[in-house]
């Protein structure tokens, strides 16, 4: 008798906790920390610096404004759902956010968290030291956030790709050549979009389920393919501009957390890239981000669907 009370107690202190504040900062679960995936098939060489291009030139460049929300998307879309290929893992974290039209961030429960900003960083992967520099300052903050990466560089270096996945962050696709795709054939668009899927697939075991095109530019073929491919299409609501900060700029970081700062709002978007001045600005940017009330979204609750 007494054990039955304690098994029945002890089954209902278990399904309250599974469900749990719905709006609660998502734990991690550490879902990439099985060290399962074997699959390493990519056919790089594994050689890495020689080949990288300068930093900040392949970046978002130039014509894309911090916030190119009115660039090209006010066309709505049909909001068929397709099945999201890719997403195994993702029944761990539930799914209590959305991606709004303007790319913001926003609760499913309208008493959720709002003051939630989601991080990103785009363009590599470039070098194992920034790479273990972010994720040890996203580790120390408790944040997830996408690495959107480019499959020419994977190819050059999947390796790299594995330490963002095994330490437990999420990869997202930006291309593989990192370029305009706005102009492309729907074939190009489609090569661009779906070969990086498959190498990220084989270099980790899952495909990306985020699409940010390069310079913001997917256009309507970019749209649809990453639609028919399970990908959630983003650009961002709040850039740091990162990317057209020169290597000798010397307050290179606190620019960078002024023009964040600047632009912060609930739900912001946040565009960064894999670039030393924001390895080392992260810290004392995400320092201050909490000190205004706001945490960091785990990628994974946000619904692969916009509206
Ligand atoms: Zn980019």
């Amino acid at each position: 008798m007494v054990k039955k009370t304690a098994a029945l107690l002890l089954m209902t202190a278990m399904l309250l906790s599974a469900c749990g504040g719905k709006n609660e900062a998502v734990p991690n679960p550490g879902r990439n920390n099985g060290g399962t995936n074997t699959a390493a098939t990519s056919d790089a060489s594994g050689s890495s610096d020689a080949a990288q291009k300068t930093e900040a030139e392949k970046s978002d460049a130039g014509k894309s404004a911090a916030n190119p929300k009115n660039a090209e998307d006010a066309k709505k879309e049909g909001s068929d759902q397709d099945s999201a290929s890719g997403q195994n893992d993702q029944a761990a974290v539930p799914l209590t956010y959305h991606l709004n039209k303007a790319y913001n961030i926003v609760p499913n429960d309208e008493n959720g968290e709002k003051k939630v900003v989601l991080l990103s960083f785009d363009d590599g992967p470039k070098k194992a030291e920034w790479i273990n520099s972010l994720i040890d300052t996203l580790d120390k903050h408790h944040a997830k956030a996408i690495f959107f990466v480019n499959g020419y560089r994977v190819k050059e270096n999947p390796s790299l790709l594995k330490l963002i996945h095994d330490r437990g962050q999420i990869i997202g696709n930006h291309s593989w050549d990192h370029i305009s795709l706005r102009k492309e054939s729907e074939a190009k668009v489609r090569q661009q979009i779906e070969d990086v899927q498959k190498i990220v697939k084989d270099t980790v075991g899952e495909a990306p389920v985020f699409f940010r095109p390069p310079f913001g530019e997917g256009g309507d073929i970019g749209k649809k393919i990453a639609k028919e491919n399970g990908l959630l299409y983003m650009t961002w609501s709040n850039g740091s501009l990162d990317w057209t900060m020169k290597s000798k700029g010397t307050d290179n970081p606190q620019k960078l957390i002024k023009n964040v700062l600047d632009q912060l709002h609930p739900g912001s978007n946040i565009l960064m890239h894999e670039l030393p001045w924001t390895t080392e600005a992260l810290d004392q940017l995400l320092t201050q981000l909490e000190s205004k009330g706001y945490t960091f979204v785990d990628p994974r609750s946000i619904e692969l669907e916009m509206r």
